[in-house]
């Protein structure tokens, strides 16, 4: 197709910073023309052991790195995204289907994001913190916490958002120290070794963040290695139990962003025109393949018919097309397989009584084009109502009110996103708080929340363990190591042996002096003050500086 005429693509993985040829091939596909765009080299697992090995051997130099040096590889990696982000999205446009527009606002913006809040944000985020012991027993202890590196990740993510899931997940985890394996997702692998490749001319060193192009068939051994520390997994609940069983195997932590099947509620004061804008954008965006795209619209019946038609005229009115061209709303889906999957869920829905207001039927011609779809007259026992729909399906739904409305919102194995849509700040309170999700927003849908570097991500319920993004994130990637250090005391400390009965008299007075409230608490000073214990054991100073709180 002569892709190749306008940019360098990246065919082969990227292991300690050499491009490393597999066994195997991989053909990536345009899903508007359903043609080649170009030939991947595949690894086996004998590949990813040698990523593995990379990795490995490159943590201990990379986590002793300055946070000043690990900033200015960010840095470059931002400047370099930043002054290509055309071509990026152009290439994310390709291969992922989405209109090029769309790839800027919602992968590239947000990867060049990441990079820019942590780089500014990562001296302050890993510095240490003290910790004030409460027990005074300790108070001549320094204290607190230091943030580590981990060791070796495995970061595993998707293909519906193929330049901002990964680097949502890379930039944290590489940031604080760690080495990593990627594996970006077979359909959008030219765009996962892109980002590597940017890496590695940004100066990451070599071995620090590899990705390999390894089929999902092949890839248990990231989870299984005993080098793996953590596991970093964005992708389908079925995949995600896999990963966690194999982790729970090793005992090692794994961070889970999975589906979500992600309601919405109108309340009748709700404005209908910014709704239904937010609505429509919100269950179509990415030809709705995202995790957080809005799947079931509760709607308090007042508001039901207004907003139905709105949604339906704007629904009829996208463009959907080319997503090459600059005015395209919608471009094809992903992959042949995810439309299926899709027009199987509508056409069950279909036939136990469902009606469409649009859409419904795939779009003929060459491209896995499937139309954005409205449906009514839908029940909650319904497959499409029940289970994630990764595509352009909105059902909507009228309740008798909020309760109603958020109830069934609830009732449901997920819990990424929800929105509430009100213009009542009382309402809207009560969505944020009622509505079961790791995000709840007001008037919009999704964006604000993963667009949004420092807000944290991630859900409740089968969407998911852990928290990704922003200051939480940094908890995910990191050994958060309590650290104590004290003069130590040559008589031994209060706690050291020998057991004995003035032990038994120390403790006797020093319990309440510690904990009981009131005057009785100092009941037993006197004979606190006649202990060998205190006498010889406990550091006075201390003491002193803490005089306040015997009082
Ligand atoms: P998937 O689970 O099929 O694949 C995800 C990744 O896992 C891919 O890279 C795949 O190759 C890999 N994989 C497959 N088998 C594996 C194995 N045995 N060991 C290790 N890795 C393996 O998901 P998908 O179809 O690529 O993506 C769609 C799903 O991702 C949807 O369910 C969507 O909701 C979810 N998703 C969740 C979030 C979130 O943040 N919660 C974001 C985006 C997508």
């Amino acid at each position: 197709m002569g892709y190749t005429t306008f940019m360098d693509l990246q065919l082969n993985s990227i292991i300690d910073n050499r491009d490393i040829e597999g066994p195997g091939r991989l053909a990536s596909v345009n899903p508007a023309i359903e043609e080649e765009i170009a030939s991947v080299s595949l690894l086996d697992r004998n590949g990813a052991l040698l990523a593995l090995e990379a990795a490995d051997r490159a943590f201990s130099s990379w986590a002793a790195t300055s946070v000043r040096e690990r900033r200015r590889v960010l840095a470059r990696w931002l400047e370099i995204m930043v002054s290509e982000e055309e071509e990026l999205a152009t290439l994310v446009s390709i291969e992922n289907g989405k209109p090029v527009n769309e790839a800027r606002l919602v992968d590239v913006a947000p990867g060049c994001a990441t990079l820019s809040w942590w780089e500014a944000n990562l001296e302050r985020l890993l510095e240490g913190r003290r910790a004030v012991p409460d027990q005074l027993m300790f108070a001549h202890w320094k204290s607190g916490y230091r943030f580590d590196p981990l060791g070796v990740l495995s970061v595993i993510t998707p293909w519906n958002y193929p330049v901002g899931i990964p680097m949502w997940e890379l930039v944290p985890a590489l940031a604080a120290g760690n080495t990593v394996v990627f594996k970006p997702a077979s359909a959008t692998i030219l765009i996962g070794l892109r980002l590597a490749e940017m890496a590695r001319r940004a100066g990451m060193p070599p071995g620090v963040l590899n990705a390999v192009a390894l089929p999902g068939s092949a890839s248990d051994v990231l989870l299984d290695d005993p080098r793996v520390a953590k596991v970093l997994f964005t992708g389908s609940v079925e995949i995600g139990r896999h990963v966690a069983r194999r982790c729970a195997e090793r005992i090692i932590p794994v961070q889970l962003e999975l589906g979500g099947n992600d309601a919405a509620v109108v309340a009748a004061d709700a404005d209908i025109e910014r709704t239904a804008r937010g609505l429509v954008w919100g269950a179509f965006m990415n030809t709705g393949q995202s995790c957080a795209s809005v799947e079931r619209v509760f709607v308090e019946r007042p508001a039901y018919e207004g907003l139905l038609d709105r949604i339906t005229e704007l629904t009829k009115g996208l463009k959907v097309g080319d997503p090459a061209q600059p005015d395209t709303d919608i471009g094809p889906m992903t992959t042949a397989e995810q439309r299926e999957e899709v027009e199987r869920q509508v056409e069950a829905a279909l036939q136990q009584g469902a009606r469409t207001q649009c859409g419904g039927k795939r779009i003929d011609g060459p491209g896995f084009y499937y139309p954005p779809t409205v449906l009514v007259d839908v029940s909650d026992e319904m497959e499409i109502m029940q289970e994630e729909t990764f595509g352009p399906v909105m059902p909507i739904v009228p309740v008798e009110d909020i309760d109603e409305g958020i109830r069934r919102a609830n009732a449901s194995r997920f819990g990424l996103t929800a929105s509430g849509w009100t213009q009542c700040t009382r309402k809207a309170d009560r969505f944020q708080r009622e509505l079961n999700a790791g995000a709840v927003t007001i008037n919009e849908h999704g964006l604000t929340v993963c667009g949004e570097a420092n807000a944290c991500w991630g859900g409740v319920g089968e969407s998911g363990i852990g928290r990704a993004h922003g200051e939480f994130g940094l908890h995910e990637v990191v050994n958060i190591k309590y650290v104590a250090q004290g003069p130590g005391n040559r008589n031994g400390e209060p706690w050291h042996y020998p057991y004995d009965e003035d032990l038994g008299r120390f403790l006797g007075a020093a319990l309440p002096l510690l904990y009981q409230k009131g005057l009785r608490r100092y009941r037993g000073l006197g004979e606190l003050l006649t202990t060998r214990h205190f006498r010889k054991r406990v550091r006075k100073s201390s003491l002193i500086r803490r005089i306040r709180q015997f009082f």
